[in-house]
């Protein structure tokens, strides 16, 4: 690369995140580390990059949206990748769920929606060019009991990756999905030994995939993969073709 470009990861201080993080760090990118409450986590991903800091927010405040945004125009000028990472999964059958957990889940679909947007805005269609990532997931694909809000988020951020890829048309801004199957971080830690087991069971490869084998996926497509566009790309181990 011959100007130095920045990628922004949010929910990078853990899980597949970092992951994200460190891969595109090795790429050559000056990477912000964004975190919610992973302040300390996030620092440590970024110290041991070439050229990278932490940078917080909730992404399901408007405010703290924009003004992250804002110290991403001081700090560094431009955003060439935008990783949207963070996610957040609640587990509760459609009958128990509490609206609370629901609007968790939707709150962040918010605050993605709007850092894309913002993101465009000021940075990436000024550029002319950019690359968007969205993380989203097998579930959005297939249904998965207990995880209503989570698989509708998912299988909306999807859609969305489609609608803007179309909106974009002509402009070489380049918006893919990575559909990650169950892979081992944070989030599948609280899965109950008998759901891992028969989760395991349907997986082809029969394991679960690491942090950093769905980071090389995200690497791809936004190092390469200059004829892929409004994608979902698979990394499930088999469990789930697309
Ligand atoms: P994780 O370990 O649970 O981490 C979630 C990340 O999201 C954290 O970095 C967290 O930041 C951030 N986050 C949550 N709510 C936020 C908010 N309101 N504002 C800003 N950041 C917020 O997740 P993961 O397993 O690495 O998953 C990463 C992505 O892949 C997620 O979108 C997830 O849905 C998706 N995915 C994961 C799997 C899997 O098996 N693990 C499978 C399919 C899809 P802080 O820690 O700083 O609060």
């Amino acid at each position: 690369m011959s100007e130095t470009q920045v990628a922004l990861v949010t929910g990078a201080g853990r899980g597949i995140g970092a992951a994200c993080a460190r891969a595109l760090g090795a790429e050559g990118f000056q990477v912000a580390v964004h975190y919610r409450g992973s302040a300390a986590a996030a620092e440590e991903v970024a110290a041991k990059l070439p050229d990278a800091f932490a940078i917080g927010a909730d992404l399901a405040d408007s405010e703290a949206v924009e003004g992250l945004v804002a110290e991403l125009k001081e700090r560094c000028g431009r955003v060439d990748v935008l990783v949207n990472n963070a996610g957040v999964n609640k587990n509760a059958l459609v009958a128990s769920m509490k609206l609370e957990d629901y609007d968790a889940v939707a709150g962040l679909t918010r605050g993605t929606w709007y850092l894309t947007k913002l993101v465009l805005r000021r940075f990436m269609l000024r550029q002319k060019s950019g690359r968007i990532i969205n993380l989203s997931s097998v579930v959005g694909h297939t249904g998965n009991p207990g995880q209503s809000a989570y698989t509708m988020a998912k299988a909306g951020l999807d859609a969305f990756t489609k609608s803007l890829s179309q909106e974009l048309a002509g402009r070489p801004i380049l918006v893919n999905s990575v559909a990650p199957g169950f892979i081992e971080t944070d989030m599948t830690a609280e899965l109950p030994e008998a759901a891992r087991e028969a989760i395991l069971a349907r997986v082809p490869l029969g394991r679960m995939g690491t942090p950093e084998e769905v980071a090389d996926a995200v690497r791809w497509l936004a190092t390469g993969a200059s004829y892929v566009q409004g994608s979902v790309l698979h990394v499930n181990g088999g469990l789930f073709g697309g």
